[in-house]
């Protein structure tokens, strides 16, 4: 039995994790839940799964699910610190760092520091402090395994490679919804449009940044750390079928490469399987109803996060927790409908010119970052 906390266990993530839990309830057992603000998703949840602790970030929420849930031996905790104490308990194995953002960085490294295997969601986490918590895994013996779904397919197209030299990855790309218009047309476009992604279905903020391609860029940071790739040999492919989910170019120049239909169960079920597969109760890939894939370029000039994101790698040191929290800023402004899209890149850009920067940045640099570059973004958005 693998027993398993999901933090962030109400999100489009956790949710995906429950269900292949509950597919799998001979192998896998949640042990911990948690939730932000919905309280009674938290609830539902803990009732069907009885893990062993629960915790509601929000701690005014904290006697809602206590008397929800007085008649179950659980426990519940309240508040972001109890978000690290719950990944240490020793009945916890594996942990799905399924939260959102820069608050997913304190609960990961606390379960890297207690050893636990990572089923890493929480891209931000690599984005904002790649080199620290990659040394700190290495030191602690604690594997981080990919759940974003083009890391999953690099890491199955690596397995059984042993020390073969990655030449180039190819990282596909959707484009988002707004992949067809033009500078003109995105001066225009809205939040709600946004937020209708063509493939895929996920929490908000991530559909934001899909559709601005800063997840794209973020991706690039996060393969740069879990797979030791220079960002020049990291090859953005737009892929509109997002049926290829990315791919290895090798010495020899063989590609490999894993495909599937668009459904994130697929990872994060091999995160927890690896290196067996299970059998997974979903939808099959059928290449003759597809048809033809299609590759492109991707455009910085229109999709300007994502050559942001390269320009922030190459700067290295705390510039990409710089880009992070400018574009957590500007992307709930976009959201909100308090700036436009061609703004946000604006945001991003100046923000990385104004913040302190540190070639050289600690677990405090980032925290302190973190809250200097959000203030500037906030400016700016107004
Ligand atoms: P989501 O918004 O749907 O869910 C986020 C979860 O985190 C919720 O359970 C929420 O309660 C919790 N949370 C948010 N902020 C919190 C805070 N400050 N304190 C405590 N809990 C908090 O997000 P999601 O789409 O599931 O994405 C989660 C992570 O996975 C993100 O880093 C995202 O980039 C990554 N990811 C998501 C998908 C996807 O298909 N959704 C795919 C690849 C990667
Ligand atoms: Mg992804």
């Amino acid at each position: 039995m693998k027993k398993i906390a999901i933090i962030g266990s109400t999100g489009s993530i956790g949710t995906q994790s429950l269900d292949v839990i509950r597919q799998h309830s001979d192998l896998f057992e949640a042990r911990v839940l948690t939730a932000n603000n919905n309280a009674d998703l938290l609830i539902s949840q803990a009732r069907e799964f009885k893990p062993d602790a629960v915790v509601i970030a929000n701690e005014s929420k904290y006697d809602y699910v206590s008397e929800a849930l007085s008649d179950l031996p659980i426990k519940v905790y309240a508040g972001s610190q109890a978000l690290c104490d719950v990944v240490e308990m020793p009945s916890v194995d594996v942990v799905i760092a399924a939260l959102v953002g820069f608050a997913g960085l304190p609960s990961t490294i606390s379960a890297i520091k207690a050893g636990k295997t990572i089923a890493l969601a929480n891209k931000e986490t690599l984005v904002v402090a790649g080199e620290l918590v990659t040394g700190l895994a290495w030191k602690n013996k604690a594997p981080i395994l990919p759940v974003d779904s083009e890391h999953s397919a690099i890491f199955q197209s690596l397995t059984g490679e042993g020390k073969n030299k990655i030449e180039k990855i190819l990282l596909t790309a959707s484009g988002g919804p707004f992949r067809n218009l033009g500078q003109e047309e995105l001066a225009h476009v809205t939040s709600e449009q946004a937020l209708k992604h063509p493939n895929w279905s996920m929490g908000a903020k991530i559909t934001i940044d899909s559709a601005t391609m800063m997840n794209k860029g973020f991706e690039m940071i996060e393969a740069k750390w879990l797979f030791g790739v220079s960002p020049d040999k990291i090859e953005v492919v737009v892929h509109p079928e997002s049926i290829i989910h990315s791919a290895v170019q090798f010495e020899d120049g063989s590609v490999k490469a894993q495909l599937g239909v668009p459904d994130m169960r697929l990872p994060i079920q091999y995160a927890l399987s690896y290196p067996d597969r299970l059998h997974l109760e979903a939808s099959r890939l059928n290449l003759f109803d597809i048809g033809a894939l299609h590759f492109e370029h991707p455009d910085f000039e229109r999709f300007r996060p994502l050559k942001l994101a390269y320009n922030a790698a190459h700067k290295g040191g705390n510039m990409p927790c710089i880009l992070n929290a400018a574009n957590e800023v500007a992307n709930l402004a976009f959201r909100e409908g308090r700036i436009s899209f061609p703004k946000l890149s604006e945001v991003l850009e100046i923000t990385m010119q104004t913040a302190t920067f540190s070639a050289t940045p600690t677990l405090d640099t980032y925290y302190d970052t973190d809250v200097e570059a959000r203030r500037i973004a906030e400016e700016f958005c107004q």
